[in-house]
């Protein structure tokens, strides 16, 4: 018989820090074994011992149409056939380029690099090359990768300059970085009247949903450009998240339809959906600043790997087949699934509220945040202690949920009657387990 996922967990924990290659794989906020997987397909994963699971993490989001989607699959095939790396051009980051142009209206030329973090740290190097300032302004509670100046630590106050998130981080880095409380436009005013000649950027997830789901106020993306263009800083918006995945356009394209919402970023990061389940991500924006990057201008940035032919093919394979009708479905089934889950969590006394944003959705446990959570310190209030009974309640019913209150759940294009109807049916004893928690 094969390994077990102890077993697989226990022999990772002695060659891998953690036994994991990124820290909440580990499972450490609910506890238990990590499942180690082996496959996936649809709107399934399955693991070491054989067990499938209805999966609603997705890859963390790449996966709109599902696992191992045939299209993106065969594309891939094609272009690994033909070389897997050539460190040169290729004509298929330019058709990359030009669909993500073709969507998202503010993105004018196009950089591909190979993770979120890098698109993040590059765009935040080009905010601060082409305006000559230092300092960078980022939400509590929003994540944008994990170099120096974007760890810092979420939640402190107004205009205090934040101290490192993460062990390893230089002091004067983290002073770099002033944290504000999301969705607070006074905050961030009252930042601008402080220190406005100094700030370079602010950087913002389109919508949060890295504390879980916490969508913007309608307006804030726009008054927040405002603010900050009236200030002589740019406003980088991070789409790693929600780009291509929220709808065509991603969540700049959800607010470019009403005009008291609409608004136009100077750069915007993209990741996950844009590399189709491969490691691609990128950075955009009006051409007169992305033509300040290398080799046209001073600030330099680079990559081994970026534009790998084989990535950009599970991209341009996954961006073409995201059409309106996929579009339509993951809107409907989040509709279906959150309001399934909050059925049953309501039917067992268990207050909470769903957080929603486009397909992307999350919930908030306790009396106190019934009505919703619009910032990071609300939503550390929450009673999280009653996530984890009710994700393993799922898990041993055969559904995957992420293993963290403060993440989003993920749908796909695959995700049937017959998954969504195992994920209905195991909703019932997974309430039970957060009532009683
Ligand atoms: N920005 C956002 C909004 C993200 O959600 C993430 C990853 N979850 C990142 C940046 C970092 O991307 P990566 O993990 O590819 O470095």
């Amino acid at each position: 018989m094969s390994a077990t996922n102890a077993e697989l967990f226990a022999r990772a924990q002695a060659a891998i820090p953690g036994g994991v290659n990124s820290p909440v794989r580990a499972f450490r906020s609910v506890g238990g074994t990590p499942r180690f997987l082996v496959s996936a397909r649809g709107p399934y994963v399955t693991d070491a011992e054989g067990r499938d699971y209805v999966d609603l993490v997705a890859g963390w989001g790449p996966a709109i149409l599902g696992h191992a989607d045939p299209r993106v699959v065969e594309a891939v095939q094609a272009a690994a056939a033909r070389g897997l790396s050539f460190g040169s051009s290729t004509p298929a980051e330019t058709e990359l380029a030009e669909l993500v142009e073709a969507r998202v209206a503010p993105v004018e030329q196009l950089r591909l690099v190979s993770t979120g973090t890098e698109a993040t740290m590059s765009a935040i190097r080009l905010a601060r090359g082409a305006t000559g300032r230092d300092v960078l302004v980022k939400f509590a509670g929003h994540y944008h990768g994990h170099s120096d100046g974007l760890l810092a630590e979420a939640g402190s106050g107004l205009a205090t300059f934040a101290l490192p998130g993460s062990a390893g981080v230089p002091a004067d880095i983290a002073a770099l970085t002033l944290v504000v409380p999301y969705n607070d436009l006074d905050a961030l005013a009252a930042v601008f009247a402080e220190h406005g000649e100094r700030i370079a950027a602010v950087i913002v997830e389109a919508s949060a949903a890295n504390m879980g789901v916490v969508p913007p106020r309608p307006g804030f993306n726009r008054a927040l450009v405002e603010l900050a263009h009236a200030h002589g800083a740019l406003v980088i918006s991070d789409e790693v998240l929600t780009g291509f995945r929220v709808s065509e356009a991603g969540w700049w394209g959800l607010e470019a339809r009403t005009a008291d919402t609409a608004y136009t970023p100077d750069l915007m990061t993209f990741g996950k959906v844009i590399g189709g389940g491969m490691p691609v991500a990128a950075l955009g924006g009006r051409a007169e600043l992305m033509q300040q990057l290398a080799p046209l201008g001073p600030v330099y940035q680079a990559g081994t790997l970026s534009g790998n032919p084989v990535a950009v093919a599970a991209g341009i394979a996954t961006l073409r087949a995201a059409d309106a009708e996929v579009y339509g479905r993951l809107d409907a089934t989040a509709a279906t699934i959150s309001a399934a889950v909050s059925e049953a969590l309501a039917a067992e006394g268990v207050a909470h509220a769903v957080q929603r944003a486009g397909n992307l959705f999350s919930f908030v446990f306790g009396e106190e945040l019934a009505a919703g959570a619009h910032d990071y310190a609300t939503v550390q209030r929450q009673e999280a202690w009653r996530y984890a009974p009710f994700f393993h309640a799922m898990l041993d019913a055969g559904v995957s949920l992420p293993p963290s209150v403060f993440e989003a759940w993920f749908v796909t294009a695959a995700h049937d009657e017959a998954a969504i109807g195992r994920i209905l049916d195991a909703l019932p004893a997974a309430a039970r387990a957060a009532a009683s928690a």
